[in-house]
């Protein structure tokens, strides 16, 4: 039967259906006229006796959102199905037809299905819940409360790699890596973000000071890895202006990053001041931290800083600092 009704275009077999039941033929007699072999022939079902709309929709665990007359809808979390009053039996499970196994026909107050109909729309349904739609980005331009502004700073880029792993491993890449996933969570917790670097160019550090001062944000965080001569060397450093005062927002914003980051890196540098003057530390006029994420000349820690998840953990850890910072002043 089904390798017959296989080859039979699905129009033409809805057409002979829809005659065939026009004219009263049952499928046992459809299935005998074709000369079918005995066995091919399914056996015999019990008489399909007809059952409510409301049976249905609990046989279903669906919710019943427009009762009726003629058009009954009902609904889970995954599905809508439609059911039309109709002798030839409409039904449809989130816009596809599903066959209705007979007669769909109001019978006083209730609209009165085949009880084949149950599974047929089971098995057109959906088993989960349709994937919850991405968060949208918040829109700069519709006047939303930003929590603040905060310029991310990716160090190096273009002619200049930053420090060298072992393998040729970039810095610069590692922290454009980085910067990326902390600029689309920061914009999805309400932070207004700015790159001064979003691609793999050449920036000046004087450009990155000046882009800080042209758009005054609350905060300025410089990303960067370390490199050390002892490969032993490993785990973050956050550095602050060294002119920044014991309690001043740098040294503020700086512990609570180091407090993010303390819960994905092993190593622990603690929060200081450079020994050498950090230009886009120094020069910069709003608060601003420089971090290092890590030691791409130590190989374990190289390998951890070249991944994905590890890069995306750091970015959790940067955000969460800079968020909690942000809330606190
Ligand atoms: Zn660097």
């Amino acid at each position: 039967m089904m390798i017959i009704l296989s080859r039979i275009h699905p129009l033409l077999l809805a057409a002979m259906l829809a005659w065939l039941a026009a004219a009263g033929v049952g499928c046992e007699e459809m299935s005998l006229s074709w000369g079918l072999h005995e066995r091919s022939v399914a056996p015999k079902r019990p008489v399909d006796r007809p059952i409510t709309v409301n049976q249905l929709a609990r046989r279903l665990d669906l919710t019943v959102i427009q009762p009726g007359p003629d058009i009954v809808r009902l609904q889970n979390r995954a599905n809508t199905v439609t059911i039309f009053a109709d002798p030839y039996g409409s039904a449809y499970v989130n816009g596809d037809r599903v066959p209705s196994g007979g007669r769909i026909e109001l019978a006083g107050p209730s609209l009165m299905v085949p009880a084949t109909l149950v599974d047929n729309i089971r098995n057109a349904m959906h088993t989960e819940a349709p994937p919850p739609r991405p968060t949208p980005k918040p829109d700069p331009l519709s006047g939303r409360r930003w929590l603040g502004t905060v310029v991310l700073d990716a160090g190096h880029g273009g002619k200049d790699p930053g420090a060298m792993g072992a393998g040729g491993d970039r810095e610069a890449d590692i922290v454009l890596g980085v910067t990326r996933e902390a600029a689309t969570m920061l914009q999805h917790r309400g932070i207004k973000v700015l790159l001064t670097r979003d691609d793999d160019t050449f920036v000046e550090l004087d450009d990155r000071v000046s882009f800080a001062g042209r758009h005054r944000p609350d905060l300025f965080v410089s990303i960067h890895v370390d490199a050390a001569g002892n490969t032993q060397a490993r785990g973050y450093t956050v550095y602050v202006p060294r002119r920044a005062a014991e309690d001043s927002p740098s040294e503020q914003a700086g512990e609570r990053i180091a407090r993010g980051l303390e819960r994905v890196v092993a190593v622990s540098r603690g929060v200081r001041r450079h020994a050498k003057n950090l230009r886009v530390l120094e020069k910069t006029s709003v608060p601003a931290v420089l971090v290092e994420l890590g030691f791409i000349t130590n190989a374990g820690e190289c390998r951890l800083l070249l991944r994905r998840e590890y890069q995306a953990r750091l970015a959790g850890a940067l955000v969460g600092g800079i968020e909690a910072w942000l809330k606190q002043r």
